[in-house]
């Protein structure tokens, strides 16, 4: 089975692909600073702790273990630390990024599959977003990932390096065995918040209810976490085959209210979730969801756990064990 090398493999999204990489046979490096990944969510025997910002050992990894392809995962991924300290994401994401395809460039590898998001949409003129939408992201994180956008395209015109940016719209819930999941520090996620909030007893505020939305609550697409990591090997074995560079969304096309998921963590954990409607947050819109058709017409992809019951009922295998 081919090679692939997974940089962020220890982080949430990575750690959850390159265990499913695994179990579909490939043979996988995985590249990771454990800046905030978690040395115990890969096998040890498969995890460099290096930083990607190091392309001379990066190349160097990459000649010893010739991929055929890269995942890229490693980047920092907080909206709100990204309004303070936009250097450090420009020079994280976009510098770490420029650095691994120059490392990529030096070794020969042709394939990479990217880690975008649907913050390039910014406050989107409406909803489903499809991949055509304006690109006009409203913080560093968004702009971040935009600019990787636009260097994988000018390494495909000059160095015929393929790529697939998958844009993630919101990734929750974990592995059904339990033994991954959801853990960012600090964390801002709704799903272990509302967790969070059960556990401790301490209320979890909700950010406004005076939306243009059925129940006043902001509307977003929950796509399961392991129906996100599939995406990526559907993109790998795209551009292994052949396939020319593209950008796709990936979620549900399914919205739920937070109120939603506020119900569903209380039906599945049987306790009610302590919460407090607070002022609006900066910079959400209503609704963000994904238009899905690209994803599933050109990679055949299809999400095995479409329903927000079993990504809550995954995350909480996880959460009970581990928070
Ligand atoms: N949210 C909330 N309270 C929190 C965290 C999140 O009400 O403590 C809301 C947030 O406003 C958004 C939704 O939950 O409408 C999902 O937020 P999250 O930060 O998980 O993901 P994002 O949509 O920012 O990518």
């Amino acid at each position: 089975m081919p090679k692939v090398l997974v940089t962020g493999g220890a982080g949430y999204i990575g750690s959850h692909t390159v265990r499913l990489l695994l179990s579909q046979g490939y043979d996988v490096t995985v590249v990771d600073d454990l800046s905030h990944g978690y040395r115990h969510n890969v096998p040890p025997e498969r995890l460099n702790a290096m930083n990607i910002c190091h392309t001379a050992a990066l190349a160097e990894l990459m000649r010893q273990t010739r991929p055929a392809a890269v995942v890229h995962f490693a980047a920092f991924i907080a909206v709100g630390e990204s309004m303070r300290e936009p250097e450090r994401y420009f020079a994280n994401n976009v510098g770490g990024s420029l650095s691994l395809l120059t490392a990529m460039v030096q070794a020969g590898i042709r394939h990479i599959v990217f880690s975008s998001t649907a913050a390039v949409y910014g406050n989107p003129h409406a909803t489903p977003i499809l991949e055509t939408f304006p690109i006009q992201p409203v913080n560093p994180y968004g702009e971040s990932k935009v600019m990787v956008e636009t260097l994988l395209r000018w390494f495909d015109a000059i160095h015929h390096l393929t790529s697939v940016s998958l844009r993630y719209f919101n990734a929750a819930g974990a592995d059904p065995s339990g033994a991954l999941g959801e853990q960012h520090e600090p964390e801002t996620h709704l799903i272990p918040l509302l967790f969070r909030a059960i556990m401790t007893g301490k209320p979890i505020t909700i950010f406004g209810n005076d939306y243009n939305t059925p129940d006043g609550t902001c509307i977003r697409d929950y796509i399961h976490v392991n129906d996100l990591a599939q995406a990526h090997i559907l993109a790998l074995e795209h551009l292994m085959s052949g396939g020319a560079t593209s950008q796709f969304n990936v979620g549900t096309g399914t919205g739920h209210t937070v109120m939603e998921v506020v119900r569903a963590v209380e039906e599945v954990t049987g306790k009610k979730v302590p919460y407090t409607i607070g002022a609006r947050r900066e910079g959400d819109s209503d609704a963000l969801v994904a238009a899905s058709g690209k994803l599933r017409q050109s990679l055949k992809w299809e999400p095995r756990f479409p329903n927000l019951r079993a990504i809550v009922e995954h995350a909480w295998g996880f959460a009970k064990k581990h928070y």
